[in-house]
């Protein structure tokens, strides 16, 4: 078996509407889920001999790796029995920020199984991704979607026209099951009536490839949330928004901010206002599922 190699483009969302709970726990939302070019890359090679099984390596992140579920969950779900194999990870993707660099590895990781093994049954590989959680599936063919449910179910959308994302990361993680709780307390739920309008609105608005959606529409309910809990994300988004961002928000559950531009150019320009902070700013574009950019050189630039 020869080395192969998969990119695994972190996400940014366009705006995130929160619906209510839901019977398994999960709460209801719509989001555009946007991959941009700042990628993880993934080796997958032979186990070195003497291994008693597969592993992960992976830098920079401590504990179980999604990556480890993402090959058990594949191996008990299609009986692939190929020798053990280890995947190795170059993180580039800010860990616990809001991007999904987990469950981008964890989609990346499916893809390079499906390639080891030459199984590529879609519905299987979608039955493992959703069982490793909700922003894996849109992570196993990344592209532009419109996400519902609590994530999982996906509705394809034209590719964006070309712009700039302004990336301010956080010095510190915050957990996206404590947002999601600090949003209970502070009800900021909306009513499923709310959510399916909500839908419908953006499916229109991104119909025609527009880069992003127009300002009402590119809210992010946890916000307030994220903001409750990491009060200096207020700080950070004024000076985005006076940066020249068109539009500033907390990317998902944070704490990473995002500023929208309308080129790469504007972004860039940004980064380099704002590039005394620590951990410093970049600039990105969209990933487009039809060009795949290089490993070494994946857009990611200040
Ligand atoms: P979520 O997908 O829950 O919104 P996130 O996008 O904010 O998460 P991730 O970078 O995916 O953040 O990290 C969330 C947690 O997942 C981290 O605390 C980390 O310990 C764990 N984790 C497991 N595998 C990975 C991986 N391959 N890359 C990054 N984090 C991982």
């Amino acid at each position: 078996m020869s080395a192969l190699r998969e990119l695994a483009p972190a996400k940014i969302n366009l705006g995130l509407t929160l619906g209510p709970l839901r019977e398994d726990g999960r709460h209801r939302l719509v989001t555009v889920m946007q991959p941009v070019a700042l990628c993880d890359s993934l080796e997958l090679l032979p186990a070195e001999l003497g291994s008693s099984g597969d592993r992960t390596i992976c830098p920079g992140v401590e504990g179980e790796n999604l990556v480890d579920k993402a090959v058990a969950g594949f191996r008990e779900a299609s009986g692939w029995r190929g020798a053990a194999v280890q995947i190795e990870i170059e993180k580039k993707i800010p860990v616990a920020a809001g991007m999904a660099g987990g469950s981008a590895d964890a989609g990346a990781a499916l893809r390079l199984l499906s390639r080891v093994s030459g199984i590529a049954d879609e519905e299987l590989l979608m039955a493992v991704a959703r069982e490793l959680g909700a922003d894996v599936p849109g992570q196993l063919q990344p592209r532009r979607y419109l996400a519902s449910g609590a994530g999982e179910e996906l509705r394809a959308l034209p590719e964006a026209a070309p712009f700039g994302v302004l990336v301010v990361p956080s010095d510190h993680g915050l957990s996206t099951a404590d947002v999601f709780n600090e949003a209970d307390r502070l009800g900021l739920a909306r009513s499923i009536a709310e959510l399916e309008s909500r839908q419908a609105e953006l499916v229109g608005a991104l119909a025609a490839g527009a880069a992003f959606a127009p300002r009402e529409l590119l809210i992010n309910d946890l916000e307030p949330a994220a903001v409750s809990l990491a009060p200096e994300l207020a700080w950070t988004l004024d000076e985005v928004r006076s940066a020249g961002a068109e539009q500033a928000l907390v990317c998902g559950s944070g704490p990473t901010v995002i500023g929208l531009f309308g080129d790469l150019d504007g972004a860039r320009g940004a980064a380099l206002a704002l590039s005394g902070r620590a951990p410093a700013p970049f600039a990105v574009e969209p990933w487009y599922p039809t060009v795949m950019p290089d490993a070494n050189t994946e857009g990611a630039s200040a």
